[in-house]
Formats: structure tokens, sequence, C-alpha cells
């Protein structure tokens, strides 16, 4: 857990340093305390087959969760009562949840409603046309494979509009996928993405009241949104459009990828006891290695840069104290980082021999 933060904070130092955003607009920075608004804990399980069909033709199962790892909760449904933005006053949830804007409107967030007349059991929000999911700067991955056909702001120019900076993936199959509120992107248009590749760094951008992933699946010809989730409630899918349950074996589960974990050690060594042999390993597919060294308190000088070496040795100056990062990265964009402990280089008739 410890690790998983440190990580995470890793990835957005290294973020803002390498960021090079479309437009000169300011970075949001990150709340070091995020107030989640937990609305709608995410559903831990769904039913495989949503409509049977009955609506129009399944695409097939294809897609899996827009991010690693779990835990994440939902904060916006996709509304199966008109998801085109319209406010038409209810909600209806694709299990056939419904909620009026006659039982209760959320104070903080007028567009969500009480699913229980007089109660503060919200659900959010009308007109809809997607998922909106908990992450805070966290990647954002490809839900399957397909070419990236826009990665951009939506509204060049307008950082608060919209769906901010975002990435649409044209499946191939008649659907696309877009990513909201992006705070960085890391694909370009025309890119082709596997299942589970880094697509940007989720945040807030456009018309955003608080960090998140918009996520939307679109039929390709028309730009017409469909659920995932399809339909479960009872009678008719209100929305005549949905495609069925389009989650690859009916449940929505982030891809299983071979994430990268670094360990790395370094020892000094060599007769005199001046050299450091530095060794790392990760596992994950397709993985490079950049490797920084430290010297007392000094600023890192770069040792590698994308090498597929696993060890090296270097020759160290008597007296001083020496540690390495190393930052591994996989073919499909997850990273890494660790350091050695600390070798302090004695040298001639030193500990070290
Ligand atoms: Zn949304």
């Amino acid at each position: 857990m410890v690790r998983g933060t440190v990580v995470a904070a890793l990835i957005v130092v290294l973020a803002i340093v390498t960021a090079v955003p479309t437009f000169a607009a300011p970075l949001p920075i990150p709340d070091p305390k995020p107030k989640e608004r937990i609305v709608d804990p995410y559903p831990a399980q769904m039913p495989a087959a949503g409509i049977d069909g009955q609506y129009g033709p399944t695409g097939g199962g294809f897609l899996t969760l827009p991010y690693l790892g779990d835990g994440h909760f939902v904060s916006s449904n996709f509304d199966h009562c008109g998801p085109t933005y319209q406010v038409d006053g209810v909600i209806c949830r694709f299990d056939g949840t419904r909620a009026y804007a006659g039982n209760g409107r959320d104070p903080e967030a007028t567009v969500g409603y009480a699913m229980t007349a007089g109660k503060s059991d919200w659900l959010f929000y009308d007109g809809h046309d997607g998922w909106d999911l908990g992450l805070y700067y966290e990647q954002v991955v490809a839900a399957a494979d397909g070419t990236v056909t826009y990665a951009d702001w939506s509204t060049p120019g307008c950082t608060t509009c919209s769906f901010g900076q975002g990435v649409r993936i044209d499946h191939g199959n008649g659907f696309d996928t877009l990513y909201g509120h992006l705070w960085r992107i890391d694909v370009s248009r025309g890119q082709r993405v596997s299942r589970g590749q880094v697509i940007g760094i989720s945040g807030t951008t456009g018309a955003s009241i608080g960090e998140h992933l918009h996520f939307g699946v679109y039929r390709h010809a028309t730009w017409t949104p469909v659920d995932p989730f399809g339909w479960s409630g009872g009678g008719r899918d209100p929305w005549p459009d949905d495609a069925g349950n389009l989650w690859l074996n009916g449940t929505a589960k982030s891809p299983i990828i071979a994430l990268p974990m670094v360990a790395a050690k370094a020892d000094a060594t060599g007769d005199a006891g001046t050299d450091v042999a530095i060794s790392w390993s990760s596992p994950g597919a397709g993985v490079t290695y950049d490797v920084t060294q430290y010297r007392d308190d000094e600023l890192g000088t770069t040792l590698l840069s994308r090498s597929t070496a696993t060890s090296t040795l270097v020759h160290g100056d008597a007296g001083h104290s020496y540690w390495f990062l190393v930052t591994a990265l996989t073919a499909l964009g997850e990273s890494d980082a660790n350091a050695t402990p600390p070798v302090t280089v004695f040298g001639s008739g030193s500990p070290n021999q």
C-alpha cells in the first residue's frame, strides 16, 4: 500500500516534469487530500447477458475497464432514460434502478436525484451518456485494441469545455470508446493501441467538478451512446439504441496485464573496492529500463536510457556514496520505479574488500 502510494506519487511528479500540454493552459495541481465524493459504490458483479439481444444486435463482449487494478467507485451512471444531456427529471440505471427529480435533488449537484423520496441516496446524473469513474491522476488504459481517432482538447482553446482533453478509440467492430477529462494524453491520432495500453493520465479538465474519468461507448457510424452494461432491468430498455452487455466475458474487469515491479541492488566490488555492480529486474512484457545514478546529495545523472540491459558496472570514487534509481517501462506503457540502497565506496583497504 505504501509502495503503491509512493509509485503513484512518483508518476504524478514525473508527469509534471515531462508533461507537454497542447495548449499553454495551467496544469491542474493535484489536491494532496482528494475529497472523494462516493455517490454510488461500484457494482461488484454484473449480469452476463444484458438484454437478450431483443433490442438489436449485440456487439459481442470486448471491453475491459479503462484502468488497472480494482477499487474504483462509480460517481455517475449512464442514464438509459435519455443519455443526451437533456434534463428530463428521471435517471435510469442499467439494472432498472430509477431516481426522480421529484424525489429530491442533491443540493450540491442538482442533476443528481434521490432514488427514495425524501432520502439522500442520490443517483447521478440526468442525461449522462457514459460512466464516470473515480480515478485520481492515474493511468488510463485502452479498453480494447483499436486505433486512436482523436487525441486532443474537445474544444480547441478551451480548457473548461465539454470533456476537456480526451482520447477516442475506434475498435473496428462498430464501436468507439471515449476517455474524457484527461490531465495528460500519451497517444496520438492514428496510433494503434492494444488492450491495457496507457493512453494518458486522468484528471479534471473540461466541464468537470472533480477528478474523474469519463468513459463513454458509442456506435462508430452515428456516435450514438450505448451503455456497456446493457440493460438488465425489468421491462424494455428505455434506451432503444443500446447494444447489450459489451464487457469481455460479460463482467466489468480490468485487463490482466503483467505489471512492472522493479527490484534493484548495488554492491561495491572489484579488487580495489571502488567499482559498484548494479543489477535490476522487473516482470512485464517488453520492458526497458532507465537507470539514474546519484552520488552523495548531487543531482542524478543518466546512466542508461530505454535499455534492455539488466546489470552494469560503474566506477566509484573512494569516500563517496552512490545509489541508483531504476525505472521500468513496459511495451504497453506501464511503469514502476525503485531505488537501490546507497553504497559507500571506501576504496583500497576498505570494508568493501
Ligand atoms: Zn461523465
